[in-house]
């Protein structure tokens, strides 16, 4: 996967956002959506992508750049509220060489505690159980 690699309609955040595929939603507005990362790297990380279909940060528009990085932010800090961690990575990979394994574009946020190892990238998925709870939880940090 290079990074002038066409879109392909059919990859997972794609059928997420037709509904097609599962997702433990924290946000949604008409150009963003927000969910909970099946395979945490830590507790609460969220990621972040836009309804626009873009690979990566090479072929998202500007509005939806901006758009994209204005939910990030409000996401990130419904997760710092909800988690209350030591530090909040947000993270975008462009590219398989950079880490890129879904390939349409997505900001994580993943907190980060003092001590605490991460677990490797998108190695183990979490319980569907936990994962709704620390949906719930970020869900309710937005509400206020
Ligand atoms: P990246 O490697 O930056 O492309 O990140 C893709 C992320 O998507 C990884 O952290 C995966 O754990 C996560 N992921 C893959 N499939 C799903 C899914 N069906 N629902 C939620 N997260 C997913």
């Amino acid at each position: 996967m290079s990074l002038t690699t066409p879109y392909d309609d059919n990859n997972i955040f794609a059928k997420i956002l037709r509904g097609e595929a599962p997702a433990h939603k924290v946000y949604e507005d008409d150009q963003t959506f927000a969910f909970m990362d099946i395979m945490p790297m830590m507790e609460g990380h969220t990621l972040v992508i836009p309804r626009e279909p873009a690979v990566n940060m090479f072929d998202l528009s500007e509005d939806a750049a901006t758009t994209l990085i204005r939910t990030t932010r409000k996401v990130a800090h419904a997760v710092r509220g909800a988690f209350d961690p030591h530090g909040v990575i947000c993270a975008q990979f462009s590219g398989a060489p950079a880490g890129q394994t879904v390939f349409h574009i997505h900001f994580h946020i993943i907190p980060s505690w003092e001590g605490v190892e991460m677990n490797l990238h998108a190695r183990k998925m979490q319980e569907a159980d936990v994962l709704a709870d620390h949906a719930r939880r970020i869900t309710a940090k937005l509400a206020t």
